[in-house]
């Protein structure tokens, strides 16, 4: 007999309609436990769509989302105790400390006192805010929120982190401080991270899978190894496969920006 693992997120049919305009047509993945699972796509892919779907925060027109096995639409609360989510914007509560932020999500979460308090002494520590634990987050600069955000969401320890652009605003060193921490995690308490990015070195660094998400649908998914010898690129890297995909679903032969310009520019800018 084999035993089957259940997947930490899986969508059925998964469909978002905006009146007429069709933002995810029926998307079905599967995003096992431990998995760094990213989402890739040009601007208007659907990812945010189907990431506030996934997440609990948008209803679906059709479709179904199992986390970790539970119904999100019959069991929210259950499925949504198991997850946190950091939004491509931190929005916080400028009025309070980072300590009385953190204490906040920790009530959220139904933590005890005593463990929301070790907890936020060890997460200020990882994301260097040690020493600004008790200042207003509205002094807080565009990196600072950032790393708070993440810290809050790592708090109660889910078993689900989903990502909506976890680099953006961030410098080079706050950008690999939250990757490395990442990576960390996952490997060392099984945490899912579901992340989708527009930085294709965040994805070929990060992700052990990725879905390449193009006009609502997904048109290529798999390991970066697989989706290279799907193609015939062994050596390539994320940036040219990405564009060649992308580019072959809008029937396009060409992918190169650089062949645009330099007709653009022979063409003596005529227009
Ligand atoms: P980006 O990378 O630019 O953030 P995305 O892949 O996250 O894009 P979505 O934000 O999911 O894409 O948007 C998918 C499509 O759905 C876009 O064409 C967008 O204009 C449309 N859309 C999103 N939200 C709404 C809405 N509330 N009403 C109507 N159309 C919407």
């Amino acid at each position: 007999m084999t035993t089957q693992t259940t997947p930490m997120v899986q969508t059925r049919g998964l469909r978002k309609q905006y009146g007429g305009f069709t933002a995810v047509h029926g998307l079905d993945l599967e995003v096992m436990p431990g998995e760094v699972f990213g989402f890739l796509g040009p601007n208007g892919a659907g990812k945010t769509t189907s990431l506030r779907m996934i997440t609990g925060l948008l209803a679906p027109s059709a479709g179904e989302v199992l986390i970790h096995g539970c119904s999100l639409a019959k069991d929210p609360l259950t499925a949504k105790a198991w997850m946190s989510f950091i939004p491509d914007r931190p929005y916080i509560y400028e009025k309070l400390t980072a300590i009385e932020f953190l204490r906040f999500c920790g009530g959220l979460y139904g933590m005890k006192k005593s463990e929301c308090a070790r907890r936020i002494e060890e997460l200020l520590s990882l994301f260097d805010l040690a020493q600004w634990g008790g200042s207003l987050v509205e002094n807080f600069s565009h990196g600072m929120k950032q790393r708070l955000v993440v810290a809050s969401a790592l708090l109660p320890r889910p078993k689900l982190l989903v990502v909506d652009e976890p680099m953006v605003g961030l410098d080079p060193r706050g950008a690999r401080l939250i990757k490395q921490i990442f990576r960390q995690i996952c490997s060392d308490s099984g945490m899912t991270v579901f992340l989708s990015t527009h930085s294709l070195d965040v994805a070929e660094e990060l992700c052990d899978r990725i879905a390449i998400m193009h006009h609502g649908q997904v048109v290529r998914e798999g390991t970066l190894a697989s989706l290279r010898s799907d193609l015939d690129q062994p050596g390539e890297r994320l940036e040219e496969i990405f564009l060649q995909i992308t580019a072959e679903e809008d029937g396009n032969d060409s992918v190169s920006d650089e062949a645009l310009i330099r007709d653009i520019t022979t063409a003596g800018g005529a227009g």
